[in-house]
């Protein structure tokens, strides 16, 4: 029997943070770890690139899970799309999360779990995130700890940590807060918007599942009340830049500057903006 220690890699900042400080940590730096990131084949370029900057501060390989999946023809996402009757993913029947992301992960710990092994899997969690909780398993031999909330590592913290190690935030942060798919459904208004600008081909991509969801009676358009063809009209996008511009506004105007963090003060999460929990209640395995 071994004891297996696993780190999921979302392309966000909190875990990535979080493999960092493993690494570099005394209580942690002497295990066997071992990095992996589940890929849907639909992430942003800047997931790809933000990874491969993160193997460069490790020093070693992430596991991407899934690949093998990919073909030529069809990406899994398209596969698992026909068998869904072309119903786009939403947070309501979040079949991506569970198929694309999940599954992988249970295919590569089955054998060493079939052997017996305890999988101890770090998640992150950090300190100031109180009503956050990770994925329970309820197998016994897979054990989940949160070195982040153990520590009192908080958000700022986390930003330190990426920055002081050259890393930085990852580039799509700049006009999205989350990782994981181009099209994901737990964008905000403002984010779609930006991924017109960013990446037109991935919104018109976007586009094209949609109009086919549509055609079979799919109940969900990614962005909850509007298609994605209602929001990219040039009346409506304006719309948003203004509610968006205001939301800023009101945001710096409520807040205290903190005279030890001057530069940093600039970083602004579009959740907080919107009130929202980091990662709207969208699950760990893509967004932290
Ligand atoms: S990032 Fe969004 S669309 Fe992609 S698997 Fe996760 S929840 Fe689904």
């Amino acid at each position: 029997m071994k004891e297996r220690h696993v780190i999921g890699l979302s392309g966000g900042k909190d875990s990535a943070a979080l493999a960092v400080y493993m690494a570099m940590h005394p209580d942690y730096r002497n295990l066997e770890l071992q990095y992996f990131f589940s890929d849907t084949g639909k992430e942003l370029p800047e997931v790809y690139e933000f990874l491969t900057k993160l193997e460069g501060v490790l020093n070693t390989k992430i596991i991407r899970l899934g690949e093998e999946r990919f073909s030529e023809e069809q990406n899994p996402f398209d596969h698992y799309l026909k068998q869904y009757g072309y119903f786009l993913p939403s947070p309501q029947t979040r079949w991506c999360t569970r198929k694309l992301k999940l599954d992988p992960f249970k295919n590569w710990i089955k054998p060493w779990l079939a052997d017996g092994d305890k999988i101890i899997q770090y998640v992150a969690i950090r300190a100031d995130e109180i009503d956050r909780e990770g994925l329970w398993n309820t197998n016994p031999n897979i054990v989940t700890k949160l070195p982040f909330r153990e520590h009192g590592v908080t958000k700022e913290m986390v930003i330190d940590i990426l920055v002081s190690y050259n890393l930085g935030l990852p580039k799509y942060y700049e006009w999205r807060s989350r990782s994981g798919c181009s099209f994901c459904f737990f964008q905000q208004k403002i984010e779609w918007v930006n991924l017109k600008e960013k990446h037109p081909d991935r919104f018109e991509e976007a586009k094209r599942y949609e109009k086919t969801a549509i055609e079979h009676a799919s109940p969900f358009t990614w962005s909850q009340g509007e298609s994605l063809e209602e929001l990219e009209k040039p009346e409506r996008v304006t719309q948003i830049k203004i509610d968006f511009a205001r939301r800023i506004e009101r945001e710096r105007s409520n807040r205290k500057v903190n005279p030890l963090r001057a530069g940093l003060e600039e970083y602004e999460d579009i959740d907080e903006l919107y009130f929202e929990d980091e990662g709207g209640g969208a699950c760990l395995v893509c967004h932290k």
